[in-house]
């Protein structure tokens, strides 16, 4: 291959050595779990974020788990949140019970269609079975939903709203991150994110005390938490008082270790990111592709460089026979998977997402990718019919 489709080994050219150093401080520290590395990453995380408190976790899925958890979301709770995202955003939610209810995209960013989700919303209102409490809006690919109008639209109807950002930590829009907008932001550092560890990692952005103090104590079994024990007079470890129902969330110290090297650079990244994504954008002027566009005033991270054309699979093949490789997010929409049958879709069904994941396609994407490597692969688009 030319590149790797995500080339997550560059960047130990420029920070390989404090990242192992880092890793082997903890070896020798013994502390695996809640050493003080979690506590360092998630002080920086919040700062980097813009956020009143950052929790982090065990991955992107157990971040939105807790969440629909802290809010007591359950059986006959609906949620919105877009199909053409990954599985995680709805499956958390059908988990605890509650239904997923699927709303489209809009054409030129692929973020959730603020029309849609209020038509969808009135839609569930006139049916008693099932209680919208939240939304979810995907930041797909790297780029922020459109936040103002999304707060507006969980303010009219009494909303919880979450920033499913696994893919975009670090968007902005009008220079603030989602968490302004939204009640809860979550993150994944799953290796291939922007942001992304040596293993599994996620993270909750929160800007009240209270909530976070809540997913403190779901992240681990539901234990006290210092609040709780002033509250309880409990004379034991407070370990072994259990309040709530809760999960093993935790995320490693390794990892925060390797998050907080990371976190370093990751603002450099962002910049050479949207280097790249800019030099895609010039290159495909006036080829046979369709472009998206980034919301007015926003900044992607760029988790993917994606186009569109109505025989991707075609091009996919002319690609790989030219050593490129590329990869389809996502084939098939939540709506029209096996286990997401039985949950409803807003009013007309979802023609965008259905017509999305037959056209698009996503290629070589990061802040290391060589330009004369780029190039060619822009050039190996330009030519096909
Ligand atoms: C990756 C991803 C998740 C899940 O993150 P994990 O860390 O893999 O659990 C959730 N939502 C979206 C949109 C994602 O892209």
């Amino acid at each position: 291959m030319l590149t790797p489709f995500i080339d997550i080994v560059s960047q130990r050219r420029e920070i390989g050595p404090a990242i192992d150093a880092a890793i082997l401080s903890v070896t020798e520290s013994g502390q695996f779990i809640m050493g003080p590395a979690v506590f360092a990453f998630e002080a920086e995380l919040a700062k980097f974020g813009q956020a009143g408190f950052a929790l982090s976790c065990s991955n992107g899925t157990d971040a939105l788990t807790l969440l629909m958890r802290a809010w007591g979301i359950g059986p006959g709770d609906a949620v919105l949140c877009p199909s053409f995202t990954f599985a995680s955003t709805a499956e958390t939610v059908a988990l605890t019970g509650a239904s997923p209810v699927f709303v489209d995209i809009l054409p030129d960013t692929l973020t959730i269609d603020p029309g849609h989700l209020v038509k969808t919303i009135e839609d569930l209102k006139r049916d008693a079975s099932s209680k919208p409490k939240a939304i979810i809006a995907v930041d797909l690919f790297g780029q922020p939903a459109n936040y103002p109008i999304l707060r507006s639209i969980a303010d009219t109807y009494d909303l919880k709203l979450v920033a499913d950002s696994a893919q975009a930590f670090g968007c902005t829009l009008h220079e603030r991150h989602p968490i302004y907008w939204a009640d809860a932001t979550t993150l994944s550092f799953f290796p291939a994110k922007p942001l992304g560890c040596y293993g599994d990692g996620g993270a909750i952005l929160v800007k009240d005390e209270e909530l976070h103090d809540r997913l403190t104590s779901l992240r681990v079994h539901g234990q006290a938490t210092a609040r709780d024990v002033r509250n309880s007079g409990f004379a034991y470890d407070p370990k072994y008082l259990n309040l709530r129902l809760g999960i093993t969330g935790r995320l490693d110290t390794i990892q925060a270790a390797v998050l907080l090297e990371k976190l370093k650079i990751f603002d450099k990244e962002i910049e050479l990111r949207n280097r790249v994504a800019d030099r895609y954008d010039r290159g495909l002027v006036g080829a046979a592709v369709k472009l998206h566009k980034v919301i007015e005033g926003g900044r992607s991270v760029w988790a993917q460089y994606t186009i569109e054309h109505a025989e991707r699979d075609a091009l996919a093949a002319h690609l790989k026979s030219l050593s490129i490789p590329t990869a389809i997010y996502y084939p098939v929409p939540l709506h029209r998977q096996p286990a997401y049958a039985a949950y409803r879709s807003g009013p007309g069904g979802l023609p965008v997402s259905e017509a999305k994941a037959r056209s698009v396609i996503s290629l070589p994407m990061g802040p290391y990718l060589d330009a004369d490597v780029q190039d060619q692969i822009i050039g190996a688009v330009r030519e096909f019919r």
